[in-house]
């Protein structure tokens, strides 16, 4: 077990232990509506919900809050299972509210029976004439005075599906006076014909969110029901519910931030539509902020964990910067990740004083400071890649990399000094003819010799061939919204290199393994990669580019 910093509800959940409420017991859950993938958001939900259970000998359930037929399927909810294993939790229950129709139908019939719920039929548009605004009270139904026996029958009916959709709804009766809009008489179910993922056409009437999530946290005792923000005007509805009708056990419902992440969108009804109308290539696309699509950027889950446990959890909603979230993958990768290299934009260099058929083999450590991750050895020829960009032909007086007449150190090899640059008839450089120096193997010179600049490279005979795959930001605006998100997005957000060349190493790597290459970033072996022809997503660079750009 992680020793996890104090916030405010571990503080709580502490004081209730200490105070023996609940027995001691702490039960938490975590809630997705199975309605699309999940985000880095459900991410710090789940981090505080498994977290906890964790830290004080507790449990946590997965809970599938399914009450809108319409917009659930399995897919996504085979999908909220996967990512919540992959970070690394295990749920105690497996729970659906979808499996509690029938109980939170008693419940539904218990407050009716008691005065405390009637059968409204009023359509849902003068349902909401009537509601009121924050500064008029509202308007009481002519509905609201229909007797016990007639709003039992009216509910069965609705029940037996005698009513279309939105002829009839039940409400509670509380008070449409009252300060807080969700007191005033909330509906707490619907008339809905859709066939439901789990329990197919069995119902035409579906239970509202406030009075499923209350009544499922007490079946399933849960002891401290987290939630965001937004759901702090619903609390007293969750306790009026809950006061109201005859459950085991009333949960305390504790609400927190939700996390914003700049330039991106985080609510599902706009990633849904980000995927539906293919801006990206699926909801695992490595430029979405999903739990799958930082997967398949290389994001692990460790990192995924530290960056919830470092932006900590407050009483007020915060933007955080996308930068503290690759800071977190960096910081793993940097620990975690071999060390290979791999040119990107590859520049042919030929070796001229180098024996046309000859490959030694040179040794290079896995990683700089974790010697148990051993060595590899890399094959060195006449013929080499080197990164474009590590070559000028007229360079600035600070440019240490190689240039005409300039002699350069190879990563793990040789020094090289280049002779003669070759174009074409464009005037582009081509290629590049070099020198080297035998007696520098390794990297030291005998004489004491100096060099600036160290680049990498890779032979050029048994280069793997490579597709590389560079993500930017996906938004051009810190804050997209909802109304302008679709003109915000960045045309560049994906750049894709053909025909990079990595080390021979590379070609067997597995699927999802990461490294680092030298001097380019951290990288993750995709999906999409087959035993010839790897593909890589560029999961984040070495240093902090965003910071770098907004400069
Ligand atoms: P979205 O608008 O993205 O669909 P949601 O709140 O409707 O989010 P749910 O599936 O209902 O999504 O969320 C499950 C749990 O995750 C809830 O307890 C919710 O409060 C929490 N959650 C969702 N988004 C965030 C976020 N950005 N930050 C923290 N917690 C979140
Ligand atoms: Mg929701």
């Amino acid at each position: 077990m992680s020793i996890e910093s104090t916030n405010f509800i571990r503080q709580i959940v502490a004081r209730d232990i200490a105070a023996g409420k609940n027995d001691g017991r702490v039960v938490t859950r975590f809630p997705p509506e199975p309605n699309g993938y999940l985000h880095i958001g459900h991410a710090k939900s789940i981090c505080l919900n498994f977290g906890i259970a964790d830290s004080y000998g507790g449990a946590c359930n997965l809970r599938f809050d399914d009450t809108n037929p319409e917009k659930e399927n399995i897919e996504y909810a085979d999908s909220i299972k996967r990512d919540v294993q992959w970070l690394g939790h295990e749920w105690r229950n497996l729970c659906y509210a979808s499996g509690y129709f029938e109980r939170l139908h008693g419940f539904a019939v218990e407050l009716i029976e008691k005065g405390m719920a009637y059968v409204d039929s009023l359509t849902p548009e003068e349902i909401r004439e009537h509601r009121g605004t924050l500064t008029e009270p509202g308007r009481e139904s002519p509905f609201r005075d229909r007797g016990v026996g007639e709003n039992l029958d009216l509910f069965a009916r609705m029940r037996a599906g005698e009513f279309g959709d939105g002829e009839h709804s039940l409400r509670a009766r509380i008070d449409m006076a009252s300060g807080n809009i969700n007191m005033r008489d909330p509906v707490i179910y619907r008339i809905r014909h859709a066939s439901h993922w789990r329990s197919g056409d069995k119902w035409c009437i579906y239970p509202m969110y406030d009075f499923t999530q209350c009544l499922s946290d007490a079946l399933e005792g849960v002891t401290h029901s987290l939630c965001t923000l937004e759901f702090e005007d619903h609390r007293p509805l969750y306790d009026w519910v809950l006061d109201n009708v005859d459950v085991p056990c009333h949960p305390q419902q504790i609400e927190f931030g939700r996390l914003n992440l700049n330039y991106t969108v985080m609510s599902k009804r706009l990633l849904n539509r980000l995927v539906q109308e293919r801006y990206v290539a699926g909801w695992d696309d490595p430029r979405l902020p999903t739990i799958s699509g930082l997967r398949r950027r290389g994001f692990t889950p460790a990192s995924i964990r530290n960056f919830c446990e470092r932006i900590g959890v407050t009483k007020s909603d915060g933007m955080v910067e996308m930068g503290v979230l690759e800071h977190a993958v960096r910081e793993d990768l940097d620990n975690d990740a071999e060390r290979r290299m791999g040119v990107l934009r590859p520049l042919k260099v030929i070796i001229d004083n180098y024996p046309a058929n000859r490959i030694e083999e040179l040794v290079a450590r896995n990683h700089p400071k974790r010697p148990e991750f051993g060595e590899r050895s890399i094959p060195f020829s006449r013929e080499i890649y080197i990164e474009r960009d590590d070559f000028m032909e007229d360079p600035p007086k600070k440019y240490f990399r190689l240039a005409p007449g300039r002699e350069v150190r190879l990563r793990y090899g040789y020094y090289i000094t280049c002779r003669e640059v070759i174009k074409n008839e464009a005037g582009e450089v081509v290629e590049l003819r070099c020198t080297y120096d035998p007696e520098t193997k390794g990297g030291t010179s005998p004489d004491g010799r100096k060099v600036k600049g160290t680049m990498h490279w890779v032979c050029a005979e048994n280069a793997v061939d490579a597709e590389v795959r560079v993500y930017d930001r996906l938004f051009q605006s810190a804050n997209p919204t909802s109304e302008n998100f679709l003109n915000q997005l960045n045309p560049h957000s994906l750049e894709v290199l053909r025909h990079c060349k990595l080390e021979p190493d590379l070609a067997n790597a597995a699927i999802e393994s990461r490294y680092q290459l030298e001097r380019q970033g951290y990288f993750c072996i995709d999906a999409d990669s087959d035993a010839l022809h790897p593909v890589l997503n560029r999961t984040v660079t070495l240093r902090d580019s965003w910071a770098k750009q907004a400069a």
